[in-house]
């Protein structure tokens, strides 16, 4: 049985955070964090003095309509983005750039240099820490097994189905043992049948290596199937609405009913404020 945090109640209950000792200090720890950008004519706000925190391996989920401020908020966990309030800490430091710490996995396709190699790609990051060719190489290889592509390592991304090429992007941001791997819809622009696969393929990664992620979605069953945790976003701007655990993984696989049941309680809080259109009713001369 998943357990709800609604907003405005205490942030977590022991019994509610999956695998996060109440002691342990957040890897993530976001602070009442507004984000807002700039245009000629308006100022957006994306989000609204959001809080959370994301612990060590956990799965955590920013689960929200098309607008709700997912992607912003990932971008400044990122450090591609400061907040107007409140503050991003990493590992108890405040973020205030980008760094080899944190990974991005993004949905497009055209996110691998389309003049190198799938080993070339991957290498590409690890080199520019400093590694030495070889090490970075062996590394790359590696990370390459593990998203099952050793067979394409000397392809270019071009010759590659979109399945592959968000595989070798997830090597890319594996290979450099980042302390959270940030994705952002990663499969969403995937036919239904990979996109499975590619869940599928996550989670066992995951089994195997117990990375952090911060995965965004606006798909429900996605984030109940990726997730430890979840976190629920209101429409624009985005507020947390609930913290909520997701099922375990044998339940999720294996009790629809459980399942359905946690579906209908996510869209029931994601969409409770929302307000139908009025009906027009046709004008009578
Ligand atoms: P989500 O990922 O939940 O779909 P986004 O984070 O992409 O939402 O966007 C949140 C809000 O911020 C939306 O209203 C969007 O139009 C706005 N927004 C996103 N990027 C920009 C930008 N570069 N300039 C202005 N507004 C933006």
């Amino acid at each position: 049985m998943a357990s709800v945090t609604e907003q405005g109640a205490p942030a977590r209950a022991a019994s509610d955070v999956a695998g996060a000792p109440a002691a342990q200090t957040p890897l993530v720890d976001v602070r009442g964090v507004t984000l807002q950008y700039k245009t000629k004519d308006h100022l957006v706000t994306a989000t609204f003095r959001v809080d959370f925190q994301v612990f060590r391996s956990e799965r955590f989920i920013l689960l929200g309509p098309s607008g709700c401020g997912k992607s912003t908020l990932l971008k400044a966990v990122g450090g591609y983005l400061q907040p107007t309030e409140g503050e991003i800490r990493l590992k108890g430091e405040v973020v205030q750039r980008p760094g080899p710490d944190r990974m991005m996995v993004f949905q497009e396709f055209d996110q691998l240099l389309p003049w190198k190699t799938v080993k070339d790609n991957v290498m590409f990051p690890l080199r520019a820490t400093g590694l030495s060719r070889k090490v970075a190489e062996q590394k790359a290889m590696h990370y390459i097994a593990k998203v099952n592509l050793t067979n394409f390592a000397e392809s270019l991304p071009h010759t590659l189905s979109g399945g592959m090429k968000q595989r070798v992007a997830i090597a890319r941001g594996m290979a450099m043992e980042p302390d959270v791997l940030l994705m952002d819809e990663p499969f969403a622009a995937l036919d239904a049948l990979t996109r499975r696969k590619m869940q599928d393929e996550l989670l066992a990664l995951w089994d195997d290596t117990k990375f952090t992620v911060l995965f965004v979605t606006h798909s429900i069953p996605e984030a109940i199937k990726i997730g430890s945790r979840i976190l629920l976003l209101t429409p624009h701007p985005g507020q947390v609405k609930a913290e909520i655990n997701s099922l375990p993984r044998d339940t999720a696989d294996g009790d629809p009913e459980a399942l359905q049941e946690l579906e209908r309680r996510i869209h029931g809080m994601l969409f409770a404020d929302a307000v139908e259109e009025p009906v027009q009713e046709p004008q009578h001369e």
